[in-house]
């Protein structure tokens, strides 16, 4: 299964935009696209996919520290609002940061220009952050204890 929670692999699905082999055609195929670059750790690509106007406050050094010092684990998109020119996708990432399980919940807004989708901007809907012990449960879902499972 592809990263970003579809049913296709990979390979037929995310991996050709991160390759840039074929164009997003909807912003929320680009949204994945960009979780799955986090996953497999490619800070170009998403420092690309933010409308030029973003791209100079989002540096690749500092998206690649971000991605280094999390796992992703999950990609649950709520919502799409896909019209000609703009979009809308509402999504969850779970991801853990240090002994954090974090959930990121944000309504991201992506423009289509020059026949090629941006993300522009979002609003983040504040959640807390819930420690993880060795021994609990891992919060990924897997049922095993946390050291067995993403702790690292
Ligand atoms: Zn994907
Ligand atoms: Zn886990």
């Amino acid at each position: 299964m592809c990263y970003c929670g579809t049913t296709l692999t990979f390979e037929q699905c995310c991996q050709p935009f991160i390759n840039k082999t074929v164009k997003p055609n909807t912003a929320e195929q680009l949204m994945r696209s960009r979780f799955s670059a986090y996953v497999v750790n490619n800070p170009a690509y998403i420092q690309q996919t933010y409308a030029q106007e973003k791209q100079a406050e989002n540096s690749v050094k500092e998206i690649a520290d971000f991605a280094n010092s999390c796992r992703f684990i999950k990609l649950t998109v709520i919502n799409t609002e896909q019209q000609e020119t703009q979009a809308w996708v509402e999504f969850e990432a779970d991801y853990f940061y240090q002994n954090l399980f974090c959930k990121l919940k944000e309504r991201s807004y992506f423009e289509l220009r020059d026949d090629t989708w941006y993300y522009v901007d979002g609003i983040i809907t504040p959640t807390t952050d819930i420690k993880v012990g060795r021994n609990d449960e891992c919060p990924c879902g897997s049922e095993k204890k946390y050291k067995k499972c993403h702790a690292n």
